[in-house]
């Protein structure tokens, strides 16, 4: 049986799991507590649950519905993660990586919302490899999950997040903004919103829908060059959205949330370092 991947769940979505087998509804933030709060994704080892429910979560559900293959760690301590997860659409698992990146006064996650992206930007090495697919919520917050806990292990909590891994956010619109709504949850990772950045090549309907969910988030558009054609030359997807659109649904966004955007900037030697 295929089992439930636990961190797809929100806490009334849980509750409801738990009313539908004659439990309080309370269990679930229990649950939620020993995985969000302790990292402990071992149900038998949730030892305020009742034995018959630590047996039947273990029979129906997992926590980590991934493995971690790789684990690196560069010199400024960097810490990155290549994750692995069974596709049932396929015979092959797909790979995401993760990124912890620590710095004195906070402890940032740089997530992943697809396998491979579609945009191809020219300079991406994401952008050459293929295109596999969306990742679900869960897949998201798991990325989140297993950095807090490599944190956990040093006392520290993540205090950031960064949606800036693999793949385009808001071509994983759904997925992407309930795990946003789960990282930002009280009885989630209790995250900030405005400690939390969305950054995108810019789709100006995704950006006006984003400013209405009132969820208060950072965005960062990845610029790259003011110039349109130039534009089109390294992000394939500017064709289609004109930077004049861009702008204009970032400006509305400054103006519904009162976030400020941030425009970023990769300098590509002899591409867009100079006015022209
Ligand atoms: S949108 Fe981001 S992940 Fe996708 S190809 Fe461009 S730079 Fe790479």
């Amino acid at each position: 049986m295929n089992k439930f991947h636990l961190l797809e769940f929100t806490l009334s979505e849980l509750e409801e799991y738990f009313s539908h087998h004659h439990q309080p509804p309370y269990r679930a933030r229990q649950v939620f507590g020993w995985v969000f709060h302790q990292t402990t994704f071992d149900f038998q080892l949730m030892s305020n649950l009742p034995q018959k429910i630590r047996h039947q979560l273990t029979q129906e559900m997992t926590v980590m519905a991934g493995s971690e293959v790789i684990r690196q760690k560069a010199h400024d301590g960097t810490l990155k993660l290549l994750l692995q997860f069974e596709n049932p659409q396929s015979t092959s698992p797909h790979q995401v990586e993760t990124v912890l990146i620590p710095e004195q006064k906070r402890h940032t996650a740089c997530l992943s919302t697809q396998f491979g992206c579609p945009i191809k930007c020219t300079f991406c090495a994401t952008g050459q490899g293929p295109f596999l697919g969306n990742l679900t919520t869960g897949q998201i917050i798991e990325q989140a999950l297993r950095l807090q806990k490599i944190l956990n292990g040093q006392g520290q909590r993540l205090s950031h997040i960064v949606f800036m891994g693999m793949g385009e956010p808001f071509l994983n619109y759904e997925a992407t903004l309930k795990a946003i709504r789960i990282l930002h949850a009280p009885w989630g990772l209790g995250i900030s919103a405005r400690r939390i950045t969305l950054s995108t090549v810019g789709l100006p309907a995704a950006i006006r829908r984003l400013a209405s969910e009132e969820l208060p988030v950072n965005l960062a558009i990845s610029l790259h060059s003011p110039w349109q054609e130039k534009r089109e030359k390294i992000i394939p997807l500017a064709v289609k959205y004109p930077l004049k659109a861009i702008l204009e649904a970032a400006h509305y966004y400054f103006q519904k949330t009162g976030r400020e955007v941030t425009l970023e900037y990769l300098m590509l030697p002899e591409f867009n370092l100079s006015p022209a």
